[in-house]
């Protein structure tokens, strides 16, 4: 690297011409071998760890990072990896690790990596075509397919639409949060025409919302209203009625019904035909929220868990949870193109009305085409592979579930309809009777502890969720959480976290403090 001559220029307070010539040889046209090794041996490392947690306290990493001056002379470059190599790697999360079920979060095809320098190099805002050019059209494209695998239609609608410069057929989004967003938007400007400016209007969907809708909610100013689940964590559509009858009787425009197609804590999917059907019948806009479950549309064998979808005004689909391609690939899919028009924005010095830029349907500026992930992925992937994939990860999901069964140590606390499951540890105390409030706040307590305790340890990890399981009444429990995303986790894996889980829970048990 050139990293001496830097220093050396940034050690002259007024280079001179040369200098400047120095730093674009430094910036843009230095030796990058040395460092390409280095990124290629630690990534290796760390797809082959098996470690699946944190072993230094979360404390001791924080003051790591307590200084806020820049340097005012350049780093050698061997310095900065060495910081990197002490401070940073060693402490970021294990998702690689077959033994992590905690999150939607996988490791990715390597391809995808290798893809993402060239992304970054060639560095293409898809705000707008004359800086994107043909990736415009890529993102186009791969929207035109997956809008096709979520609503089928014939392939003269597709000729017409996938590169109609008035419309579009989705958009894509840094995440499902921003999808969400979008879909709101769309929803409200629908509303908004029949309602008039100034009403109150509001979004109904159930308990299991993904917090992406506060936020829209608030910013949008809609008042957000949430109807209970059933015992398998699925939306009532007869409470729903109930809650829209509501609104009408307060003089509420209901802009937007939410069906969730794989809810973020259980993976449980609403009864999608249902609720679409309501919104057809009522004209209220009907958005499903798919950005977890959305990519079982490519498996021919598992699709059916999305009946009804198609029947969805707006669908968002998250890239980076069940496709397995790297972050930022959110996206949004409207069934009648038309609606797209209802969401456009202009600038005068960029992107223009009647242009082919996406940036027009966007909430977001600025974007990076990560649509080319999504693009290699449909490709590289294809839909025979994803269907081995999704289909083994269901498998392992019910191999999982199972075992919790078969275990007296664990109460299973959800049925799942897809890739996630929640459990719980009962104290052994505790079991054969059934707890009542009393002792389900401690065993929520316990489980509290034991998750801490196995991510502290460090061999296997799941998350946990706060959420009530109806068999015990209206009050939240402590629940342990396993998503089973990584095609890399065996049954032996799944067996290893529920004995570690186990191991941990007996030693919790003899503490002094869990008889206090
Ligand atoms: C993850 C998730 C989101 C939010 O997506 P981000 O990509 O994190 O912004 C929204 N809804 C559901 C159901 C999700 O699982």
């Amino acid at each position: 690297m050139a990293s001496e001559k830097l220093t050396e220029i940034s050690q002259h307070p007024s280079p001179s011409e040369d200098a400047g010539a120095d730093v674009a040889d430094y910036l843009l046209g230095s030796d990058l071998s040395k460092l390409r090794g280095w990124v290629e041996a630690r990534s290796a490392s760390f797809l082959r760890s098996a470690d699946a947690g944190e072993r230094s306290p979360i404390r001791r990493v924080r003051e790591k990072f307590r200084s806020c001056e820049v340097p005012d002379t350049a780093m050698a470059l061997d310095d900065y990896l060495s910081l990197l190599d002490q401070d940073v790697l060693p402490h970021c999360s294990s998702l690689a690790s077959p033994r992590y079920l905690g999150h939607m979060t996988s490791p990715i095809p390597g391809f995808l990596p290798e893809l993402g320098r060239l992304v970054q190099t060639l560095n293409q805002n898809v705000v707008k075509m004359e800086t994107s050019g043909s990736l415009t059209f890529v993102e186009r494209q791969v929207l035109g397919m997956l809008h096709k695998e979520t609503y089928g239609f014939d392939t003269a609608f597709y000729d017409r639409r996938v590169q109609d410069r008035d419309s579009t057929l989705g958009l894509f989004a840094s995440g499902g949060t921003i999808a969400n967003l979008t879909a709101l938007r769309a929803a409200k400007q629908r509303a908004s025409v029949h309602a008039g400016g100034g009403a109150r209007m509001a979004v109904i969907g159930s308990e299991l919302m993904h917090y992406s809708f506060a936020k829209g909610a608030d910013l949008m100013g809609l008042e957000l209203r949430r109807v209970p689940v059933d015992e398998q964590n699925r939306m009532l559509p007869a409470a729903l009625e109930r809650e829209i009858e509501a609104c009408e009787a307060e003089g509420v425009t209901v802009a937007a019904l939410i069906a969730i197609a794989g809810t973020t804590e259980f993976g449980s999917v609403d009864p999608l035909a249902s609720i679409c059907r309501l919104g057809q019948a009522r004209n209220i806009h009907v958005h499903v929220d798919a950005a977890w479950g959305g990519g079982f549309l490519l498996s021919p064998r598992n699709r059916h868990i999305l009946a009804g979808i198609e029947l969805a005004d707006t669908v968002t689909i998250d890239g980076h949870k069940q496709l397995m391609v790297p972050l930022g690939c959110g996206m949004l899919f409207f069934r009648d193109p038309e609606v797209s028009k209802t969401i456009m924005h202009h600038a005068p010095y960029a992107v223009r009305p009647n242009s082919e830029d996406q940036g027009r349907f966007t909430l977001e500026g600025t974007r990076p085409a990560t649509a080319i992930y999504v693009h290699a992925a449909l490709h590289l992937i294809g839909k025979s592979v994803y269907d081995a994939l999704f289909s083994a990860s269901l498998e392992r999901t019910r191999i999982m579930a199972r075992h919790i069964e078969g275990m007296p140590e664990f109460e299973l606390t959800s049925r799942p309809d897809m890739n996630i499951l929640t459990y719980r540890y009962i104290p052994e105390a505790m079991r054969g009777t059934t707890p009542g409030p009393a002792d389900n706040h401690r065993i929520s307590r316990f489980n509290v502890a034991l998750q801490r305790a196995q991510r502290d340890k460090g061999d296997s990890f799941v998350s946990r969720t706060f959420r009530p399981v109806s068999r015990h009444g209206d009050e939240p429990l402590a629940l342990l959480r396993a998503v089973l995303l990584n095609p890399r986790t065996t049954e032996d894996d799944i067996l290893f976290l529920l004995r570690d889980q186990v191991g941990i829970a007996r030693e919790l048990e003899n503490s002094p403090a869990f008889h206090e």
